[in-house]
């Protein structure tokens, strides 16, 4: 019997892991999440201490996949996605950095979009159908699908990007790939980018063009993300031993992997969603009240400048209430329970370039502003409970090459930029250009369809 995924609206049937992967939305638009998750024994938790990364990744992954992706099957997609390492540097005594910046595209999207592409390469080709993949990115995102997803059969790529919005790193990493990726630079904001591919699905007109989307709430993006806890766990803690995470946080995706991992069984003491200016969740935790932030605030975290976190309908559901899709809350969670188990701070641009300063001084290690945020996030929480000698993990999600001015501002030197992006940097770049007009990108994805 494989695993059944439900609507977090409830107004769907339940469906399995290849259907709500293809699916992404649920059609009550809800978000597909199990109710109840397959458990680890304790004897299987430790065994994770002596495997590598991607074994690990099979072992977790497996507990979704019974009858969908045969056992060696998947064993091979977790050896071909996770061949890069992944570091935890000691910070101090049991504290200890997780750097998940050495995909292909130095951020911690790899880790999804790549097993992502695979599952849903398989699913697509067995169903001998062909889709276009429509993504609006302000960076991280559209680089690490453009590259997860380039050369897969059966699947064009669309990214839609502004242009005045991202890095020019961020961009060479999804303009230099050409094949099956196409990248569009917009002349608006990212909110006009995400506007037209939101008019795009829900277009008649498009309906002979079979579209998706490989966003940040398709369930396929959020299991790989609870991998790197139990391998985390397995290199700092004893086997049983519960571990404190501070995660920088945006859409809540990367912090619902380490609810996932909890929920399969890894003891867990803390997880910590540390957030920039855009405070809806710390709030909501304090008083009970959401509001979401609409327009959402900029910071020097730019990829979590977000508003409302999509992934907060699953992590009310996992405590017994109901959010839906626009944030409204239709059955409060156990408030009490989620306070025990997560703590959450909103840390200003002034706090983040401060933990980036006093992070290299204390510990010469060097963050980006998203790794700052959580390291902040982290000393909050210690200042209320003493962390005693418990270990923990903060997430580092990107590269500091990424952020080379913020970097350069604080330190006073540029950092290296990894050899896994240096390949694409000097690749000639091909993309298409265009206004934040709707009728202008529709005639775009009928031409490029026919
Ligand atoms: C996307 C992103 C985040 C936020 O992750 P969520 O899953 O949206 O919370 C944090 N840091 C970086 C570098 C990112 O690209």
């Amino acid at each position: 019997m494989p695993l059944l995924f439900h609507s977090t609206n409830g107004q769907s049937p339940a469906v399995n892991l290849r259907e709500a992967l293809l699916a992404g939305q649920a059609p009550d638009r809800g978000l597909y999440f199990p109710k109840q998750f397959p458990r680890f024994t304790f004897n299987e938790l430790a065994a994770f201490s002596r495997l590598p990364y991607h074994e690990i990744a099979f072992r977790v992954l497996s507990k979704f996949t019974d009858g969908i992706v045969s056992p060696p099957e998947l064993a091979k997609f977790c050896a071909d996605a996770y061949n890069f390492p992944v570091p935890l540097e000691v910070v101090n005594f049991r504290t200890f950095l997780m750097r998940l910046d050495q995909g292909p595209t130095a951020s911690f999207k790899d880790f999804a979009a790549q097993m992502m592409a695979r599952l849903f390469g398989k699913f697509l080709r067995e169903d001998n159908r062909q889709v276009t993949i429509l993504t609006a990115t302000s960076g991280d995102t559209g680089s690490a699908v453009a590259h997860a997803f380039h050369k897969i059969p059966g699947v064009r790529v669309i990214v839609l990007f502004p242009i005045a919005e991202v890095s020019e790193s961020q961009r060479k990493l999804m303009t230099t790939l050409r094949d099956n990726i196409r990248t569009v630079a917009v002349d608006g904001k990212f909110d006009d980018c995400q506007a037209m591919v939101k008019r795009a699905f829900a277009d008649a007109d498009l309906k002979h063009i079979p579209l998706s989307s490989a966003n940040s709430i398709n369930i396929g993006r959020l299991l790989p993300q609870s991998v790197y806890y139990f391998y985390a766990a397995s290199r700092v803690a004893q086997a049983g031993e519960p571990v404190v995470f501070s995660i920088p946080s945006g859409n809540f995706g990367d912090m619902m992997g380490a609810i996932v991992a909890r929920e399969m069984g890894l003891p867990v003491r803390k997880i910590i969603a540390a957030v920039n200016d855009n405070d809806a969740f710390p709030k909501f935790l304090a008083s009970g009240d959401y509001q979401k932030i609409s327009p959402s605030r900029n910071s020097l975290s730019n990829a979590m400048n977000v508003g409302h976190a999509s992934n907060l309908a699953r992590l009310v559901s996992v405590y017994g209430g109901q959010m839906d899709e626009t944030g409204k809350i239709l059955q409060p969670p156990n408030l009490d329970a989620m306070r025990r188990d997560i703590f959450s701070s909103s840390i200003s641009d002034e706090r983040t370039v401060a933990g980036l300063r006093d992070f290299w001084n204390q510990f010469q290690l060097l963050l980006e502003p998203h790794g700052s945020v959580a390291w902040q996030g982290f000393q909050d929480w210690n200042a209320m409970e003493p962390l005693a000698n418990s270990p923990a993990v903060i997430v580092e999600t990107a590269n500091p090459a990424k952020f080379p001015v913020e970097v350069q501002k604080v330190v006073g030197w540029e950092p290296d930029v990894p050899t896994n992006m240096l390949a694409s940097l000097r690749l000639p770049e091909d993309f298409d250009r265009m206004d934040a007009d709707y009728e202008k990108f529709k005639t775009y994805l009928i031409q490029k369809h026919a």
